[in-house]
C-alpha cells in the first residue's frame, strides 16, 4: 500500500520553493550562486514592526489568540482596506491567518466540492492549481498571452464559464508576470461576472502596493461593489512590508464566508502567531510612507533588469507595471546548445543549466503554467542584479 494519499498524487512540491531551495543549498556548499528564485523582499522588516513584537513578548502576548485574530488586528486590517481601497468592511469579516496561501487554501476547502470549477488565468502564482486540486476541484487553466500584456480578457472569461464554475482567481499585479489590470480592464471582467450570480471571486491582492510608474492597483469590490457579496479579498503583509516570515495573510469577505474560513482553521492551526499578529498590527496602522521608499527602490530595479535583459539577444523582456518580477521569453533560445554542450528544450532546461553553468537561479515558466519563460525576482541588491543580467547575458550569448 502506498504511504500517500491519492490526493498528493494531484500536486507537485512549490517549484518557487524548491528552486529556492536548491539555490539556498548550493550556496551553503560554497558555490557561487545568485537567487532570483525567491518571491521575497530583499529588504529587512523596518525596525518599527519589529520592535511591536518584541513589546508583544514582554507585555505576554504569547497566548492563543481567537482563531479569526485579535479584534484590534482585525479591526486594523478592516481600516487598511478602507484606506488603501475604498472597502468597507466590519472586523467580523475578516479573518487572519498564517500567510495569504492559507487564506486561499481555506476558501478552496471550505467551499470547493468534487469537480468543482476554478478559473485560473495563465501564467499564475504556482500554487493556486495544486491547492484547488487538493480540496477536490478542478483548475480551468486560460492561457493569456503579451499581447494583451498577460491579462484575461472579458471574452477570454465568458468563454470559460460553465455551470460548474464557482471560483474566478485574479491576482493583480500578478506572479509572476507583473501585469497590474486598470480598473478598465477590471470593469470588463466584473460586467461579466454580474451575468453569472453563482461564481465568487478570489482576489490576490498581496502585490498592490507594489506599483510603478505612479500607478495603482484596484480590486474588485472597488470597481463594483455589486460583488462585495461574493468577494474574497486577499492581502497580506509578506510583500508590502518585507514580512515574508511572519506569516500573516488576511481574508476580507462576507461574514457567511468569514464563518466557515474560521471552523476550518479551528480545526487545523488555530491563530496566526500571536506575536506576529502584533507585528502585522503596527505595520498596517502606522503611516505607510516607508512603502514608497521601498517601492522607490524596486522601480529602480526593475529598470535596470528590464534594460540590461532587453539588450540580450533571443530574450523578450516586457516591462511589468508591479510586484517584483519580470517574466522574460526565452522562446527564441528553445533548441540550442549551452557552451557545455546542454540543448535547451524547453524553459526547464533553460533555467536548469543557467543555474549549473552560471549559479544564476530563477524559475522556469511552466512551474507558472506558462512554457517559454522564464521569472526573474528583482527583489535583491542592485549590485547582485547587475552581476545576474551579466551573467545571463553571456550564458544567452554562449548558446548555439
Ligand atoms: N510567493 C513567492 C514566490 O512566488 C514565495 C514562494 C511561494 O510561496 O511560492 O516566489
Amino acid at each position: 500500500m502506498p504511504l500517500a494519499a491519492t490526493r498528493m498524487g494531484r500536486i507537485l512540491p512549490s517549484q518557487t520553493i524548491a528552486i529556492t531551495q536548491k539555490a539556498r543549498a548550493l550556496k551553503a556548499e560554497g558555490r557561487d550562486i545568485i537567487s532570483l528564485s525567491a518571491g521575497e523582499p530583499d529588504f529587512d522588516t523596518p525596525d518599527f514592526i519589529k520592535q511591536a513584537a518584541i513589546e508583544a513578548i514582554q507585555r505576554g502576548e504569547t497566548k492563543y489568540t481567537d482563531v479569526a485574530g485579535t479584534p484590534a488586528l482585525r479591526q486594523a486590517v478592516a481600516a487598511r482596506l478602507n484606506a488603501d481601497f475604498d472597502l468597507d468592511y466590519r472586523a467580523e469579516e475578516i479573518c487572519i491567518s498564517i500567510g495569504g496561501k492559507q487564506v486561499i487554501y481555506n476558501a478552496m476547502v471550505a467551499t470547493l466540492n468534487e469537480g468543482d470549477e476554478v478559473i485560473i488565468p495563465a501564467p499564475a502564482w504556482v500554487s493556486y492549481p495544486d491547492i484547488v486540486q487538493l480540496a477536490d476541484g478542478k483548475p480551468v487553466i486560460v492561457p493569456t498571452t503579451s499581447e494583451t500584456g498577460f491579462r484575461l480578457t472579458a471574452e477570454q472569461l465568458r468563454a470559460a464559464i460553465t455551470p460548474r464554475t464557482r471560483w474566478l482567481m485574479l491576482n493583480s499585479p500578478c506572479n509572476p508576470t507583473g501585469s497590474a489590470y486598470s480598473r478598465e480592464e477590471l470593469k470588463a471582467l466584473t460586467d461579466v461576472l454580474l451575468e453569472h450570480p453563482q461564481i465568487w471571486v478570489l482576489t490576490d491582492d498581496i502585490y498592490a502596493k507594489l506599483t510603478y510608474d505612479g500607478r495603482q492597483a484596484y480590486t474588485i469590490v472597488q470597481v463594483e461593489p455589486r460583488l462585495r457579496e461574493r468577494t474574497l479579498t486577499m492581502n497580506g503583509v509578506s510583500k508590502a512590508y518585507a514580512m515574508t516570515g511572519w506569516r500573516i495573510g488576511f481574508a476580507a469577505a462576507p461574514v457567511q464566508l468569514i464563518k466557515e474560513l474560521i471552523k476550518l482553521q479551528g480545526q487545523s492551526t488555530s491563530n496566526a502567531c500571536s506575536i506576529a499578529q502584533a507585528a502585522a498590527l503596527a505595520a498596517v496602522s502606522a503611516p505607510q510612507d516607508f512603502i514608497q521608499e521601498m517601492v522607490s527602490v524596486y522601480q529602480k530595479r526593475r529598470d535596470l533588469v528590464v534594460a540590461a535583459l532587453s539588450r540580450v539577444p533571443g530574450l523578450i523582456c516586457p516591462k511589468p507595471e508591479g510586484a517584483f518580477y519580470v517574466f522574460v521569453s526565452v522562446q527564441n533560445l528553445l533548441g540550442k546548445r549551452t557552451a557545455s554542450g546542454h540543448v535547451l528544450k524547453n524553459d526547464e532546461d533553460f533555467v536548469t543549466a543557467l543555474l549549473d553553468e552560471t549559479g544564476v537561479a530563477a524559475v522556469h515558466g511552466t512551474a507558472f503554467l506558462m512554457p517559454g519563460y522564464f521569472r526573474v525576482s528583482y527583489a535583491t541588491s542592485t549590485e547582485l542584479l547587475e552581476e545576474a543580467c551579466r551573467r545571463i547575458a553571456r550564458f544567452c550569448e554562449g548558446l548555439a
